[in-house]
């Protein structure tokens, strides 16, 4: 999803939101609709966009000069807060984009964040240690005046990690002696103050907003008839399978991916084999579901999956090698998409067969594909509702930089589950007893309706 579609959502959450009087405190029509009109104008626009070049001297191309950017896009429900992304697809328009889900993101799940991202335009792969490092340390100088921890506060995103965020608070330390800087960034070491368990939030959190959909709620929450019938019957469907099993397939094998391929792995109340699973080069697949547990110790070492018979036989897995696209079409009932943007368009959405489809990426989805899912009974679980579970760690490692106490992994991981659940169930509710257009765009009805009762509070809607 780009960021015209992103807005053109937000436009039309909007309008929906102006047409339900009595919401914002008031009964005047008049000053509802003002309250509408003015949040609209002030959430489609960004804060603060600012870009930078970081020089940089390196062994094989000399002094080059890289584009940098950090995106400030709202903070009227609290400090910027987002990550900083290395990839060569870096652009403004995507970081802008994302900063603005970012803002929806902590919105939706009442965090006291507003939203911001970073981006950094290279390939970190074509990079040296010492390069990377010299490049992080250089977006620090360059943005040093608009971070802070009460002020707007990056993690790692895709192509960076806890290392990168390492170097990125000690460049933040030395910039501003006698200054507060623990809470500056998250997704830090646990050495350095990192949450334990923060690498595997996202994954957690994304299987989980599967199986609150799938399982609980559809099992015991949900006492009346629902509005929705085509998707209520995907769901029964899926549910009353002859076998049994609910098939996964999934896009992506780093930190969010592979750690969803884990959890669906050794679910236990239901089997869901993992039948195909593809990064960046390869999807490997076999119908009866692959060993992920094995193939998570081989890309902790090699990084990238298996790709030729010799490596699968070696590790004693039995798959078909396919190429990386090949995981999007496969056969399957439910497919995670935790790779990156675009993945879904016009272009291939009629040939997805998945029931059910998870962003534990954000924007893999054009709003044309997702608008195409509704009216063939599929449901995609959004980005915003879906891949939370990082930022909501991210909070508890801010938090945690606050005071001398430090939270268990099992603490961690139950505090992300207890912020979840009572959204994601709020948010299945309300998409189920209602006949608005998507699970997305309920998703933005709920977080929209907050940010503007917050700038009304704040009085910055007159
Ligand atoms: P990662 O770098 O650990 O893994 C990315 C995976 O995607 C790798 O397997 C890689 O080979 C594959 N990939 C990269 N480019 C691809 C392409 N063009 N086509 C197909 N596959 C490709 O990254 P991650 O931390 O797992 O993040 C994955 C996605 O989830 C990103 O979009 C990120 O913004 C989003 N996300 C991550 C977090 C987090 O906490 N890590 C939180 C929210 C959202």
């Amino acid at each position: 999803m780009e960021s015209y579609e992103t807005r053109q959502l937000i436009e039309e959450a909007m309008n929906e939101l102006a047409q339900q009087t009595g919401i914002f405190g008031t009964n005047n029509e008049e000053t509802h609709q003002e309250i509408c009109s003015s949040a609209k104008e002030i959430l489609k626009t960004t804060d603060k966009i600012i870009k930078s070049y970081i020089r940089v001297s390196t062994e094989r191309d000399g002094i080059l000069r890289i584009p940098a950017y950090r995106v400030q896009h709202n903070n009227i429900s609290g400090f910027y807060k987002g990550g900083i992304r290395y990839s060569e697809y870096v652009n403004e328009e995507e970081v802008e984009n994302l900063a603005i889900l970012m803002t929806l993101k902590n919105s939706l799940y009442r965090l006291p964040f507003g939203g911001a991202k970073g981006g950094v335009h290279i390939n970190p792969r074509a990079f040296s240690e010492k390069e990377l490092n010299q490049i992080s340390r250089k977006y620090v100088q360059r943005f040093a005046r608009d971070l802070g921890p009460n002020h707007d506060i990056p993690a790692p995103d895709l192509g960076t990690n806890e290392r990168t965020m390492d170097w990125m608070v000690g460049e933040y330390k030395t910039i501003h002696p006698g200054k507060s800087y623990h809470g500056s960034f998250t997704g830090k070491s646990i050495e350095n103050g990192g949450a334990l368990g923060r690498r595997e939030a996202t994954g957690i959190g994304t299987f989980l907003s599967y199986t609150r959909l799938i399982d609980t709620w559809l099992n015991q929450e949900h006492k009346e008839q629902p509005k929705r019938l085509n998707q209520w019957e995907t769901l029964q469907n899926l549910y009353n399978h002859s076998d049994q099993q609910i098939s996964v397939a999934i896009q992506g094998f780093g930190n969010v991916g592979s750690i969803i391929a884990l959890q669906a792995y050794q679910y236990t109340k239901r089997k869901h084999p993992v039948i195909a699973i593809s990064d960046r080069a390869t999807t490997l697949y076999h119908p009866n579901g692959l060993n992920i547990e094995r193939l998570i110790e081989y890309t902790e070492v090699h990084h990238d999956l298996p790709n030729s018979s010799e490596q699968l036989k070696t590790l004693g897995i039995e798959a078909e090698i396919l190429p990386a696209k090949a995981v999007l079409t496969i056969e399957t009932d439910v497919l995670f998409l935790a790779a990156v943007e675009d993945q879904i368009i016009k272009d291939n959405m009629e040939d997805v067969s998945a029931k059910i489809l998870v962003e534990g990426a954000n924007a893999p989805i054009s709003l044309e594909a997702d608008q195409y899912f509704e009216r063939q009974g599929k449901i995609v679980i959004p980005d915003i509702l879906a891949n939370a579970g990082g930022v909501i760690v991210s909070y508890l490692e801010w938090k945690q930089s606050l005071t001398t106490e430090r939270y268990s992994k099992e603490d961690i991981h139950r505090e992300m589950s207890e912020q979840m659940i009572p959204t994601l169930s709020n948010v299945y509710n309300h998409y189920f007893s209602t006949n608005e257009d998507t699970l997305r765009f309920t998703c933005f009805t709920v977080s929209l309706r907050r940010l503007t009762d917050l700038l009304y509070r704040h009085g910055k809607l007159y």
